[in-house]
């Protein structure tokens, strides 16, 4: 660990001021003592210099999955102040609201003789890869509707249940979204990939409810020790995508007109209360709402087909919840003993709202909120919930997931896609790619261990284990 940074508690480290010039507050982040040697250098100074960013509250945070991203690590968490902070698109990332839902079925193992088949069957259902075009004709009307409404205009067309939209965070839909910020460029390609997975670290996986932690809260959320679970990670496609895009170019500029100094140009960002911050939050809501209604369609292709395949009942399938992990947000949070609205930064990190917050279903209201955290196509994802540790130390947030530690390119030459694959068969994990070097560039190894991650984060009282999940088929996009 680089010299400046001082150990505060057993997973927790801090970032003195003046690791950087011009930090306003300390960084903070935690990790565990074999994860901080997977630390990058760049990561630290990217945590350092989002500490520099006007009207930042008490620190920046990095989560145990922390690496490097564009501007904020992934892994980063930043709280600004309503007056004087700003909102950044490198806070939140290109894809706008990639998250993680997970539904619950009535099917254990056994039931499931063929996993190669019903990989299959989910692959060709669900479309796959860089520009997979999507199941349904959406008009222009019904575009608009997804983003202002997110997952409750596709359960109003017909793609689920009232249900589920009690179980996405927001509801599935933010307040806040403006359309009109949405340029046309970024509608055009939000038409045809609506309903679809995308490529790369997206996925679709059929998981097995292998350990209870916590009986009572997994009772409250629906999972049971040996079921079968559908988990879906995916976010705004192409639509979220030119939707940073093209704000960034705004923003690039608005960092000149207010006069910020930025240490980083990816950094770019404007006053939350500026004409291009708020056009800025307006866009980036839509597409968060996007990207609900998107995983909402996917669910319900999987639930159709489960429904057909294993003559299940529809409503057998219920969502556990759906999180967010690229999203900036209006919340509330105890600042210096005072209530206060400010808007956080989620940068690869998910909500972990602990037990009472109003937010909260309320048959969540005594425990906390599911928080899903994905691990590898080879290693277990995990069922968290939310604690008021998270409320006192991270503006109620925690990890998104295992986190890189090798990249892409450097993935593709260790292994091939046929050799990933393969090892993966002989643990019972089946693995379908629209091609290979999209299994090579995903290897279990390419990521940090997800059971020590989630240790961390348990360890340190930002969120709870209650449940893990052992793969066994998985679509990548
Ligand atoms: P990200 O949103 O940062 O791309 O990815 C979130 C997390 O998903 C990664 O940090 C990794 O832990 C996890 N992940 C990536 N691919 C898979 C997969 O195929 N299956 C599961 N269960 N998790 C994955
Ligand atoms: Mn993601
Ligand atoms: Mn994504």
């Amino acid at each position: 660990m680089n010299a400046q940074i001082r150990q505060t508690a057993a997973n927790e480290w801090e970032i003195p001021r003046g690791f950087v010039p011009g930090m306003r507050v300390p960084g903070r982040f935690f990790l565990s003592k074999n994860l901080a040697e997977t630390l990058e250098d760049g990561a630290l100074t990217q945590l350092a210099n989002v500490a520099t960013l006007p009207g930042i509250i008490r620190c920046s945070l990095g989560m145990p999955d922390i690496h490097w991203g564009y501007g904020f690590p992934i892994g980063g968490v930043g709280a600004f102040d309503a007056e004087t902070g700003v909102i950044s698109p490198g806070g939140v990332g290109f894809d706008i609201n990639c998250g993680v839902r997970m539904i619950t079925t009535p099917l254990h193992v056994s039931d499931i003789p063929d996993m190669p088949g019903l990989i299959e069957d989910l692959f060709t259902a669900v479309p796959t890869g860089v520009g997979s075009k999507s199941p349904c004709r959406l008009s222009q009307q019904d575009l608009t509707g997804m983003l202002e409404n997110g997952a409750k205009h596709a359960v109003m067309m017909g793609y689920g249940t009232e249900r589920d939209i009690l179980r996405c965070e927001e509801n599935g839909a933010m307040d806040g979204a403006q359309p009109e910020h949405v340029s046309k460029k970024a509608r055009q390609r939000g038409i045809p990939q609506c309903g679809t997975l995308g490529s790369g670290n997206h996925f679709l996986e059929i998981q097995t409810v292998d350990k209870i932690e916590d009986q009572e809260t997994a009772d409250l959320f629906g999972v049971t020790e040996g079921q079968i679970c559908v988990m879906i990670h995916c976010g705004s496609r192409g639509l979220g995508h030119q939707v940073c895009t093209d704000h960034l170019q705004i923003l690039e500029q608005a960092v000149h007109t207010y006069g910020i100094e930025l240490p980083d140009r990816q950094l770019a960002c404007a006053p939350l209360s500026s004409p291009e911050g708020e056009a800025y939050f307006g866009a980036m809501a839509a597409s968060a709402n996007y990207a609900w209604a998107n995983r909402q369609i996917i669910t319900h292709i999987v639930r159709e087909l489960f429904v057909k395949k294993f003559r299940i009942e529809y409503e057998e399938m219920p969502l556990v919840y759906d999180v967010a992990h690229n999203v900036a947000k209006w919340e509330e949070h105890d600042v210096n003993g005072v209530r206060q609205n400010v808007c956080v930064h989620r940068k690869g990190a998910t909500r972990a709202f602990g037990p009472g917050r109003r937010e909260l279903p309320h048959e969540f209201q005594g425990c906390g909120q599911p928080v899903i955290i994905p691990g590898s196509m080879g290693t277990p994802s995990y069922l968290l919930a939310g604690t008021k540790g998270a409320m006192e130390k991270t503006f109620g947030s925690t990890c998104h997931g295992s986190g890189r530690v090798q990249s892409r390119s450097s993935a593709k030459k260790s292994q091939t896609g046929e050799e990933v694959a393969r090892a993966l068969l002989a643990q019972g994990i089946v693995v379908r790619a629209p091609n290979q070097a999209a299994i090579a560039e995903e290897a279990p190894e390419v990521y940090k261990s997800s059971s020590e991650v989630v240790r961390t984060v348990h360890d340190a009282g930002i969120s709870r284990i209650i449940a893990r999940l052992r793969p066994l088929g998985v679509i990548k996009g």
